[in-house]
């Protein structure tokens, strides 16, 4: 009797196990990205994985808590992590993830350079990186205009044909395109800062907590707005949506990268087609007037990783993240 017993449970044993051979092999073989993973020289402890954050999100409005630990280099696997540039630094920071999910459709822009870093520190890295890039002026409007090269021809054949069909492509204004470190900064209190004072007004924030926010550096600021977007005090203008919609964080700007351009004629949807046929796509949702060189066709957006959003009636290119 004890011998059948032990038989049954060898062979049930043993079935279970061939069964779990199976689903592993095919478990391998969809999600490449872990694969790759536990190939990363890097990866000297147990690492998490880096897409898990999708699947466990279920927090709304604070979405970043549960990521704490991503390997330094990316996955090859395809997709937006395997289209970005060789010697990227993968942001491990909260901030550094967030801003890469939400404005990162740049850094997987063709035939441009993008940062490697998607937060840069000092006012020196940014110039650094504006003085390693390949870039042109060009007056457009008016105003005198800086873009990496590839973008700026683009931008000169968009202007051509949008001439042909009496529709015109100017900046909104002097720092539509090129931005400094300081600029983005400048920008960046002049919502923080009236947004303190509005929280402070609604009994929502105490006047010490809103000077202790003020005195912080730049990039201890960042952290704590988005702390409070979390909690409901938004701080774009009129406070009802999030700051980066408005403006960007200290050091994210895509127009530190010189691949970016506000545009005067936004809203007309046929000068967002010309735009789009020479490889300037809208990626980040409610910034309507700013546009983004990604040099690829719309049809090959999908292949380097971006997802499309339709927001206000509008097409946006994001990460896949
Ligand atoms: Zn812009």
């Amino acid at each position: 009797m004890k011998i059948i017993k032990q038989i049954i449970f060898v062979t049930i044993f043993f079935m279970f196990g061939v069964l779990a051979a199976c689903w592993s092999a095919d478990s391998n073989k969809k999600t490449r990205t872990n694969n790759s993973e536990t190939t990363s020289p890097t990866t000297s402890t147990a690492t998490p994985k880096i897409n898990d954050n999708k699947t466990s999100n279920n927090s709304p409005g604070d979405s970043n808590n549960k990521v704490t630990n991503t390997p330094s280099t990316p996955p090859k696997s395809g997709g937006f992590q395997g289209n970005l540039p060789g010697g990227f630094q993968m942001p491990t920071d909260e901030v550094g993830q967030k801003m890469l999910k939400e404005y990162g459709a740049m850094f997987v822009a063709k035939g441009v350079t993008p940062p490697n870093t998607v937060v840069f520190k000092t006012e020196s890295e940014v110039s650094a990186f504006q003085a390693g890039v390949q870039k042109s002026s060009e007056n457009i409007g008016g105003f005198t205009m800086e873009l990496q090269t590839a973008a700026m021809n683009a931008l000169k054949e968009a202007i051509a044909e949008a001439k042909g069909k009496n529709l015109s492509i100017t900046p909104r204004n002097a720092d539509s395109s090129k931005r400094s470190y300081q600029q983005v900064l400048d920008n960046w209190a002049s919502r923080v800062n009236p947004g303190l004072v509005y929280w402070v007004g609604k009994g929502r924030l105490p006047q010490t907590e809103a000077n202790r926010i003020k005195a912080l550096s730049p990039v201890e600021q960042i952290t704590e707005i988005f702390k409070l977007e979390a909690q409901g005090m938004f701080f774009a203008q009129g406070n009802q949506k999030t700051i980066i919609y408005s403006v960007a964080p200290p050091g994210t700007s895509q127009h530190i990268s010189m691949l970016a351009l506000d545009v005067a004629q936004n809203d007309n949807a046929a000068v967002r087609e010309v735009l789009a046929r020479h490889g300037w796509f809208q990626t980040i949702p409610s910034d309507l007037p700013h546009f983004t060189y990604l040099g690829a066709q719309e049809n090959e957006l999908a292949n380097l990783g971006l997802k499309k959003v339709t927001e206000s009636g509008r097409t946006f290119w994001m990460p896949n993240l």
